[in-house]
């Protein structure tokens, strides 16, 4: 094991209640000690995603590596004891069923982190692949508000910019950050997925923080190479300073088993014209094994020792520590 440790702010594992969550052995391996993983994606029924919840909380719970982040002192824990500490995000709203009461529930059951539309526009929010440019609805500021109440951070991937924009205002206003927990810079790499320099300085103004993303397609790297993503580190850097920059790999661990739905219409939810091939996500990602390559790049570059830990975990763990509670 290296001497980097880290905090990965989105990471996901196949939402099914038999997936093996002894997969993040991976991330320990590697040197982190927090990680964000997905739990479900508007795509997928509320069914799959709470039974998927109740299983990895039991594999949690009966782990000697993992610990369930309930709260920033969890993750304290996970740093000094050399454990991985875990906490649940949600891509989109829709398994909140339009019910702002599930937020609370959610939380209970370990959620601390959702973004409100993946790709495409619900009644809450817009998509990033959504041909109708959506902002934040009447009853999306409610959920807003609400998220910020509850302590659980407030991300902006797979977001339409309108929505992005929107939530970034409104959250100014309540005094409280928001992040986008995998998404990269589109003056690298332009996709859709990718993020504006406006919408960058937007989330730097709430304090938030912009966690760079692994997918080989939003990295602009076929091969994988880690380094590959430091132009989007340093890019990030440049415009809003290294206290707003992390780590969000998006990798995906893959068991063989689709976690999607059978009957999924998965052109619609990953449109081949915004670059995704024909059976959907099916993307490439950089591994956790490969962060502290990073790192050592990071300091090639000349960048110090307590900006690398920033990039790496620090910034990450200050948001958290300011945002659940
Ligand atoms: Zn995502």
């Amino acid at each position: 094991m290296n001497n980097f440790r880290f905090a990965d702010c989105h990471s996901c594992l196949p939402v099914r209640p038999d997936a093996d969550i002894n997969m993040l052995k991976v991330h320990y391996e590697a040197g982190c000690r927090y990680v964000s993983i997905n739990v479900g994606m508007d795509l997928q029924p509320v069914s799959q995603i709470f039974s998927t919840i109740a299983s990895f909380r039991r594999q949690i719970s009966e782990s000697d590596f993992l610990i369930q982040a309930e709260n920033f002192s969890d993750i304290e824990r996970a740093f000094r004891e050399e454990k991985l500490a875990v906490s649940f995000d949600l891509e989109g709203s829709l398994p909140l069923l339009d019910n702002k009461d599930t937020l609370a529930l959610y939380k209970k059951l370990g959620l601390r982190q959702i973004h409100l539309a993946y790709n495409r526009n619900n009644s809450i929010a817009g998509g990033a692949h959504d041909p109708v440019k959506q902002g934040l609805t009447k009853f999306g500021e409610e959920i807003v508000r609400e998220i910020h109440r509850l302590g659980i951070l407030m991300d902006l991937s797979h977001s339409s910019e309108e929505t992005a924009r929107d939530i970034c205002a409104l959250s100014r206003t309540l005094n409280k950050p928001v992040l986008y927990s995998h998404a990269n810079p589109r003056a690298i790499v332009k996709h859709e997925r990718n993020i504006s320099d406006e919408i960058i300085q937007e989330v730097a103004k709430t304090g938030g923080i912009i966690a760079i993303n692994g997918v080989a397609k939003f990295v602009g790297s076929s091969d994988l190479n880690p380094l590959a993503m430091i132009p989007h580190i340093e890019h990030c850097a440049a415009l809003v300073g290294t206290d707003k920059v992390a780590i969000g790999l998006d990798y995906c661990y893959d068991d063989g088993i689709s976690d999607i739905p059978s009957d999924c219409n998965r052109g619609f939810w990953w449109p081949i014209q915004s670059g995704y091939g024909e059976n959907g996500l099916g993307g490439k990602y950089i591994s956790p094994e490969n962060l502290c390559k990073i790192c050592e790049e990071l300091a090639r570059l000349n960048y110090q020792e307590d900006e690398i830990a920033a990039i790496c975990s620090k910034n990450l763990l200050v948001l958290i520590d300011k945002s659940w509670y």
